[in-house]
């Protein structure tokens, strides 16, 4: 995928936790949100020809070491990214530990589709691969561009939803004849085990 898929996948998995645990609208709701949009293309600085790697200073060197899709699209990095922001007592504010985390394991989640796979396991040398052929999303092929403008109008849609039903009463009720498909989609999205998940992690803003 690339940066731009990663990028709008990074802000709905984002979105979709923040909903899910029903979260009030807060400005720190919301740049959890640009944060996890910001963070998610990074895991690709071991591609020399990524967006992140051309686009900040030595960001090709990081690529020079790793193979790519091994390290940086590893549980192991993932899990250590989450101990030092939450566990080492630094004290990052849980909005900007959130959206880093949450952008990161939204990388290789998506990365997943890679008709290639990821090494999830590395340092074990496993490809974690689609388990059905045809589920395979190659680099900007078109199943990409598909995908990319599904995630984006999901993340749009899901963002104007969550915020249309938090406005004032009086305000909902002139646009009360979108209010059935708004509720439905939040609805959807409400999913318990997502948000106690989430909850237990301390991934909220
Ligand atoms: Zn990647």
């Amino acid at each position: 995928m690339i940066h731009t898929t990663h990028a709008a996948f990074g802000a709905a998995l984002m979105e979709t936790i923040l909903v899910a645990e029903h979260a009030p609208i807060t400005w720190q709701a919301a740049a959890a949100v640009a944060v996890a949009f910001t963070v998610a293309p990074f895991p690709d600085i071991d591609h020399p020809e990524s967006w992140v790697s051309r686009h900040i200073p030595f960001g090709s060197v990081v690529s020079m070491f790793i193979r790519h899709r091994t390290l940086t699209h590893s549980l192991a990095v993932t899990v250590v990214l989450y101990l030092v922001l939450f566990d080492m007592g630094f004290h990052v504010p849980t909005w900007l530990a959130t959206g880093i985390v949450v952008g990161w394991t939204s990388h290789w989640l998506i990365d997943l589709l890679n008709p290639m796979g990821v090494q999830l396991f590395y340092p074990l040398l496993i490809w974690v691969r689609p388990p059905i052929p045809w589920l395979a999303i190659g680099v900007e092929s078109p199943g990409e561009v598909i995908i990319r403008l599904v995630i984006q109008v999901y993340a749009v849609a899901l963002g104007a939803s969550y915020g249309f039903l938090h406005l004032p009463g009086s305000v909902r009720e002139t646009g009360r004849f979108v209010l059935p498909y708004v509720s439905r989609l939040i609805e959807a999205v409400s999913l318990p085990w997502l948000a106690d998940a989430c909850r237990w992690l301390h991934l909220t803003a």
